[in-house]
């Protein structure tokens, strides 16, 4: 295997093969995509992750978004830890409900009422039932490659296959929940107007990734969201923004404040966290007044506005919201990063593309343009392979798929850079010998 001290993490995993399926709680942490084992995380501080045998690499995941400000933040900490001296759950109101439900509606243009969850799952499983219940349809249209979270109705070519319309990919959803799910292509603004033809007065919602991150970055091109907002005024159906991964991270108002198109309704996750579970859905008033109590579309959570979550969320939103340069920072941070790969990269005679929209980036091995889903598919795994590994091998944590995009942190400074840049140097290096 590749030269990485490992011992205790591998020692972990073979025990967790044992206990849980595939060793995980979640899929993309078992290293699939990659080969080889996951390493095990012990802790982590500022642009750093810790494993269990002690090994430090520079965090390029970020908790897959939510770490946008670098892992164990003394202000979120101190948050949680006085949150948690006042008892960890109510399940009654509680004040910290309300301010952080002021801040996304004063951050979030499209927000004009919300209602916490505790997962991006549950913001995006329960906006569907809203739009649905709002319109009184039936079928909703999504894109291949657009990931939003694991409920029945997303499985539908999420991040898999060609676009076969209404055929589960994940054994469990029912051909009945499938065939309400109608999948467009990313980018593709033409496969959307023939679906809204092809099923008159069906179509509750349009849900989309404003810029997508769950078949690498793959930012929409120019007029894609204009037209996605003109076809679902011009049918009354309901837009979707899905910004559980850009929501924050792009923009203090998330992709929808950076392209200045404005949606129905939006779902967000990671950041409004802070790094603990939470989600939320919002849009205009008189959809979300069809949400109970209000309205009769039922959605609870017997922990839903968790105390310690929200003040976790809440801090978190107040950091982002009060400091006017961060996101340009962000995005210069990045900058930095990929014009040295790009660099290196070239300077090999590499063939790939990189993807950039403020802090999240990807690289694909394929010298033409990724668009959408086919394209991203349609690029050398291997060498994505390659890269993954010699970075991690030189202390550099990548998010460990080609389908992932990776997401940057405030924290990383001149010392990281170095850092980054020796692993670059050294990547293009192992990928020109191929
Ligand atoms: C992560 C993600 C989800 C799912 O959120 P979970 O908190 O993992 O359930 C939904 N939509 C998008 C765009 C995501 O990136």
């Amino acid at each position: 295997m590749r030269k990485l001290n490992n011992t205790r993490s591998k020692s972990l995993f073979n025990h967790a093969l044992e206990l849980m399926p595939g060793g995980v709680n979640s899929p993309v942490r078992a290293f699939r995509s990659v080969g080889g084992d996951p390493l095990f995380i012990a802790r982590a501080d500022g642009p750093y992750m810790y494993d269990a045998d002690g090994n430090a690499y520079i965090d390029l995941i970020n908790s897959w978004g939510p770490m946008i400000l670098g892992h164990n933040h003394p202000k979120i900490r101190k948050a949680v830890i006085e949150a948690a001296e006042d008892s960890l759950s109510f399940g009654a109101p509680g004040e910290k409900e309300v301010l952080i439900a002021e801040k996304i509606i004063k951050m979030v243009p499209s927000v004009e009422k919300v209602r916490m969850v505790n997962s991006g799952t549950e913001a995006t499983m329960s906006a569907i039932r809203v739009a649905r219940g709002y319109t009184g349809r039936k079928k909703i249209i999504k894109f291949e490659g657009c990931y939003h979270g694991h409920g029945d109705s997303f499985l539908i070519s999420a991040g898999s296959g060609a676009a076969t319309m209404g055929v589960p990919d994940s054994p469990g959803v029912t051909p009945g929940t499938a065939q309400d799910t109608l999948n467009a292509i990313y980018n593709d603004i033409d496969s959307v107007v023939a679906l809204f033809e092809a099923n008159p007065g069906d179509i509750a919602a349009v849900i989309v990734e404003p810029v997508a991150g769950n078949m690498g970055c793959i930012p929409p091109i120019e007029g894609f969201l204009e037209g996605l907002r003109q076809l679902c005024i011009d049918h009354d159906s309901v837009l979707i923004f899905d910004e559980v991964m850009t929501g924050f991270r792009l923009a203090r108002g998330g992709a929808q404040e950076l392209y200045g198109v404005i949606p129905d309704m939006t779902t967000l996750g990671k950041i409004i966290g802070g790094g603990m579970p939470v989600g939320a859905y919002g849009g205009k008033k008189e959809i979300m007044e069809k949400v109970a109590p209000a309205g009769s579309v039922y959605q609870a959570g017997t922990l839903s506005g968790n105390p310690v979550s929200m003040s976790a969320g809440l801090t978190m939103l107040n950091l982002l919201d009060g400091d006017m340069e961060i996101y340009s920072t962000l995005e210069q941070i990045t900058n930095n990063i990929t014009g040295k790969i790009e660099s290196e990269f070239g300077e090999s005679g590499i063939e790939f593309t990189i993807n950039q929209v403020g802090s999240m980036f990807s690289v694909f091995f394929r010298k033409d343009p990724v668009k959408n889903f086919a394209d991203a598919v349609d690029s050398r795994k291997e060498l994505f392979t390659e890269y993954f590994w010699t970075m991690l091998e030189n202390g550099i944590y990548l998010p460990p798929s080609p389908f992932e995009s990776a997401f940057v942190s405030i924290t990383i400074g001149d010392k990281e850079m170095e850092r980054l840049s020796t692993g670059i140097e050294l990547s293009a290096k192992a990928l020109k010998n191929r």
